[in-house]
């Protein structure tokens, strides 16, 4: 007998139908003899509708209140997923994320998982009943609600894997698996048997939402047995793994992000230290950066231009407005109206064949880059929002058409 986790997301369970049909897919997997604990998110875009009703409210709500109304999403998909497993005779409990153990720090909206107590999930599953628990959410020390951040539910479940040494961790979604593109954009995108866990890291980081970034890191760590599959068929899906079979695909894919924004510092002080003042400045209030350019000195002064998530890009740009002073800059600018577009595959890394190949798609496009940034598994650039679906197209047409 095995522990599985099932997840589902949004889509799987946005309504009666999609719920019964998610039911009978754990019903089966519990059938077979299998342990089952499931972890759910909010009904299709039950958690944009709730930020939108804050916005109805106020402009700024507290991360506190946020936290409180964003749980409620969860909190209704659980319940109707275990009526659900009730009416098809199955014994199932529901477990909100503080019953589940979710021990967080007080992030809102971007919470770090701390620890899962795992005794209550313990003592439910040892009573032969499917688990339901409420993906996306966790208390802090506080005893006060937080979340992981949006698509968190991925997160959720393959904690719970890791907590509690279940046997595999199926991410169910409403695409038959990981794609060497969103398969909604790029129709010849390919569904991959098989990927690594630093290759998904990439994709997921740089915008295949496919899988939250933080589970596959998670998933990597715990060495957790990841598979992403759909709940509308059954479909073989993609495992995610330490090592896999390369197919003689140098390239795995192509993915987008439209969450980022560019922020210029101008008129730098040309002194060391400068970069670690304005970058420290944005860690300490946890605002990742990537793409980094700094612009060849001049008349003493450096330009000092970097993307951050667009979320946090009011923020990033009010704090380096205040700090001006200390980096000697002169003004701020930033642009919301930019994408990422990336690369990415493990078998690149000896091959100076990709950066050209991805710059003659883009070339030939007539599409501009503004910033680049390699890895040994990655190439992205930065370009204008409006050209981002055109940019996925020619650069995955060029690998993998
Ligand atoms: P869920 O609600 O199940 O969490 P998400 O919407 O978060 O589902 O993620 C699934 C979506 O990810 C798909 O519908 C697809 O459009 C998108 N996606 C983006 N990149 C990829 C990719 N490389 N492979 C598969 N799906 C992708
Ligand atoms: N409901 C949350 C969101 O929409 C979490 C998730 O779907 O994973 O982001
Ligand atoms: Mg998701």
């Amino acid at each position: 007998m095995a522990l599985i986790v099932q997840k589902f997301g949004g889509s799987s369970v946005a309504n009666r139908d999609r719920i019964f049909n998610v039911a009978r897919i754990v019903a089966d997997t519990h059938n077979e003899g299998n342990d089952v604990i499931v972890v759910v998110s909010a009904q299709g875009d039950t958690t944009d509708d709730l930020i939108a009703k804050a916005a109805e409210i106020t402009h700024d709500p507290s991360g506190r209140e946020m936290d409180m109304l964003l749980c409620a999403g969860e909190q209704i998909s659980v319940s109707l997923l275990c009526m659900a497993l009730g009416e098809l005779g199955c014994k199932a409990v529901s477990l909100l994320g503080w019953q589940a153990g979710f021990i967080t720090d007080r992030s809102h909206q971007k919470a770090r998982i701390r620890k899962i107590d795992t005794e209550r999930l313990e003592c439910e599953v040892s009573k032969n009943q499917i688990v339901v628990v409420a993906g996306f959410q966790g208390i802090c020390r506080s005893d006060d609600l937080t979340t992981l951040g949006r698509g968190g539910s991925d997160t959720s479940a393959v904690a719970i894997a890791a907590a509690m040494k279940a046997d595999v961790c199926q991410i169910f979604t409403d695409v038959e698996g990981v794609y060497t593109a969103d398969p909604r954009l790029v129709k010849k995108a390919r569904k991959l048997p098989e990927i690594t866990f630093d290759e998904m890291l990439e994709l997921a980081s740089l915008g295949a939402q496919v899988l939250n970034n933080r589970s596959v890191e998670l998933a990597k760590k715990y060495n957790v047995q990841l598979e992403v599959l759909s709940s509308l068929n059954r479909a073989p899906g993609t495992i995610v793994k330490e090592v896999a079979k390369m197919e003689g695909m140098m390239i795995k894919g192509v993915a987008k992000d439209t969450n980022v924004s560019s922020i210029s510092v101008l008129g730098v002080s040309d002194t060391p230290g400068m970069a670690f003042k304005v970058f420290s400045l944005l860690a300490q209030r946890k605002i990742n950066v990537d793409l980094i350019l700094q612009s060849s000195g001049r008349d003493g002064t450096r330009d000092l231009s970097f993307t951050v998530a667009s979320t946090d890009r009011k923020l990033a740009v009010d704090l380096l407005n205040e700090h001006l002073a200390v980096f000697g800059g002169t003004s701020v600018e930033y642009d919301d109206d930019v994408a990422k577009v990336s690369v990415v595959g493990a078998g690149m890394q000896s091959n100076a064949n990709v950066a050209s190949t991805m710059f003659e798609a883009l070339f030939e496009n007539n599409i501009n880059i503004r910033m680049i940034s390699t890895s040994e598994i990655k190439i992205s650039v930065l370009i204008e929002k409006a050209d981002a679906d055109r940019a996925v197209l020619a650069i995955h047409e060029a690998f993998l058409g």
